[in-house]
């Protein structure tokens, strides 16, 4: 689309991705209207601290936003916030919002983002099970952190991790259950997986792998996780961290193309002219022609963004990164720069300790594909630049 016909970009979904995209559109000179459009109440604000130092109270909810509600008029970008948009009209190149305002647009991005997973579990509704994916969420789950509560995580993934971390900081007793045979095991080598495990249960948290949780029992609140090798979990608190999955509704109610989110090819750009999906939400193709891939992080959610707002504007794309993700437990910091895709078998090699400061290389047929660095940010940074080359030298231990 040219940018001369270009008079009105409407972003649904206020998130990380939504606020970049109206941001990026102003910085590369977009003049005409844009809407950002979101469901929650707040700011947009960023997630990562949700299950860190908001969880744990170091983060005032003032650090959360990227930006002051200023920021956005001075950049004259109106926000339409705790609002709701319940359909997208792509012959009439509108959306239609829950108070039933109806907003046109020359092109729309949709911002949605991933919902918790929830559990279809007998006792799924009792009370005190929590998910974490908002500001209001991680407030409900905080005020329960007392010290000596029981919290059960289900989930070994990095926001289970996280938190279980984060309220063993609070004094909570926890308990981390995993179905499959280890943690992280869609997103981390098995040798930074083992030695979080380690590192968790050393922290006193007790952790159980191979677990399916079958059931919750309690009167009116959880007392307990029903586990299907008969085994119960006393728990005054659950935490279901089971994942997230792609907001694709509105998308597919107008007809677009999804599977495991909203489908785009490398620019954002959707099976509907004009109509682009970034962050959680999306399954974008890759830029090297690799296949669709949905990955949830902030670098991902920042860098789609940016693309489809220079491909909106029909300008040359911000060059492509490599795919960057962080976490924090216990007030360590694991980098992990690269990917590797499922079903690729790799050479994994460590510098340094498993159980104190490590990084770990992963090759295949030589070529690094990823680097794990915990605590080793120097490291990090230096084989971030190798990753894609051959014959990577590793750092002395
Ligand atoms: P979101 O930030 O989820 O924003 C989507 C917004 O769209 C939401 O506010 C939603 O309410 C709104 N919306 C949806 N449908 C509609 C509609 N129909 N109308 C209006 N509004 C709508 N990533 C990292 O890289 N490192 C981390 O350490 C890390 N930690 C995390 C910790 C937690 C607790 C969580 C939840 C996520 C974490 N992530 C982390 C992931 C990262 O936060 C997400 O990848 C990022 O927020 C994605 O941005 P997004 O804009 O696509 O989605």
């Amino acid at each position: 689309m040219g940018r001369g016909m270009l008079q009105s970009v409407v972003i649904v979904g206020a998130g990380q991705a939504g606020a970049e995209a109206a941001m990026a559109l102003r910085q590369f000179k977009f003049a005409g209207e844009i809407r950002l459009i979101g469901r929650e109440a707040s700011v947009p604000y960023e997630r990562p601290p949700l299950s860190k130092g908001f969880l744990t109270g170091d983060v005032a909810a003032e650090r959360l936003c990227f930006r002051t509600a200023d920021a956005y008029a001075r950049a004259n970008i109106e926000l339409i916030l705790g609002r709701e948009v319940r359909a997208l009209d792509p012959a009439e190149r509108r959306v239609l919002l829950d108070d039933g305002y109806a907003v046109t647009f020359d092109a729309c991005i949709l911002a949605t983002g991933s919902a918790a997973r929830r559990l279809d579990l007998p006792g799924a509704e009792l009370a005190n099970i929590f998910v974490l994916r908002t500001i209001e969420d991680a407030k409900q789950l905080r005020r329960g952190l007392v010290p000596g509560c029981r919290l059960a995580v289900i989930g070994g993934g990095y926001l289970g991790l996280e938190a279980a971390a984060s309220a063993r900081k609070l004094g909570a007793s926890v308990t981390v259950i995993e179905a499959l045979p280890s943690l992280l095991s869609r997103s981390a080598s098995p040798l930074t997986a083992d030695a979080l495990c380690r590192l968790h249960r050393r922290s006193g948290i007790e952790v159980l792998l191979g677990e399916a949780v079958k059931g919750f029992s309690g009167e009116l609140s959880v007392e307990s996780v029903m586990l299907a090798s008969g085994r119960a979990v006393a728990a005054d608190l659950v935490l279901v961290a089971a994942g997230g999955v792609a907001e694709t509704a509105l998308a597919q109610d107008a007809g677009i193309d999804c599977a495991n989110g909203i489908l785009t090819d490398s620019d954002g750009r959707t099976n509907i002219d004009g109509i682009y999906a970034v962050g959680d939400c999306a399954n974008a193709a890759q830029h090297t022609g690799g296949p669709h891939r949905r990955l949830e992080s902030v670098q991902c959610a920042v860098q789609q963004a940016r693309r489809a707002a220079a491909a909106v504007l029909g300008l040359p794309r911000p060059a492509p990164k490599v795919p960057y993700f962080w976490s924090e437990q216990f007030g360590l910091k694991l980098q992990i720069a690269g990917l590797v895709e499922p079903g690729v078998s790799t050479r994994d090699e460590v510098v340094g300790d498993l159980d104190g400061d490590f990084a770990v290389y992963r090759f295949s047929e030589d070529v690094l594909l990823a680097v794990e660095a915990f605590n080793r940010p120097r490291d990090f940074i230096q084989a971030q630049q190798r990753i894609g080359m051959r014959d990577a030298a590793l750092p002395a231990a």
